[in-house]
């Protein structure tokens, strides 16, 4: 079980919906004439970003996912990444959007990126919708950000706590309280 803990309001549903119309803007730009874009989500965090993010894409788009391990249930990143469940599709010579929900130490998108460039997509770019730059311990940048954060541990918008907390419309800090 969880400590207790308290959930702090950091950026508001409205922000992020305003987010997602220019970066939506900017990737139609990119990804112009492109004749079908998979945007791949990584599992779990991203589902409500990348669910959001498709409906405001003007573009031909196909969804998959792919699950890579990360913290569990701890607030403490675990340095391994090991793939839990891969792609359905194949992705060789395809336009790739890569949809992650934060970039953190930076280690899980490095090496999904890695992983998935050595299927030789024609293109391969990559969304983030949180990134706290403080916490980087590999050198890599999303092609896109949402919002630069703190060094704080985030859930909503389809982030949890030890599962729990995905379904706030808004990303908020978390506060240990006690326990
Ligand atoms: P990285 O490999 O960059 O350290 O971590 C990436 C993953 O760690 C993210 O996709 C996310 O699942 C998880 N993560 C990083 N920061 C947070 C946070 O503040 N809250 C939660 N719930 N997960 C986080």
């Amino acid at each position: 079980m969880p400590q207790d803990y308290t959930i702090e309001q950091m950026i508001s549903a409205k922000r992020i919906s305003a987010r997602i119309e220019e970066l939506a803007r900017e990737i139609e730009a990119t990804y112009a004439g492109t004749d079908k874009l998979v945007v791949v989500g990584l599992l779990r965090g991203s589902f409500v970003f990348i669910a959001d993010l498709v409906r405001e894409l003007d573009l031909p788009v196909e969804v998959d996912f792919l699950e890579a391990s990360s913290y569990g249930d701890a607030m403490e990143s675990s340095r391994e990444v090991r793939i839990l469940k891969d792609l359905r599709g194949e992705i060789g010579g395809r336009d790739v959007l890569v949809v992650e929900d934060i970039v953190d130490t930076g280690h899980t998108l490095h090496h999904v990126t890695n992983l998935l460039r050595s299927r030789s997509p024609a293109r391969l770019e990559t969304i983030a919708l949180l990134d706290k730059p403080t916490r980087r311990e590999v050198d890599v940048r999303a092609t896109w950000t949402g919002f630069e954060i703190p060094d704080a541990f985030v859930v909503g918008y389809g982030i949890d706590y030890a599962q729990r907390n995905r379904n706030l419309p808004f990303i908020g800090a978390v506060q240990i309280t006690g326990g």
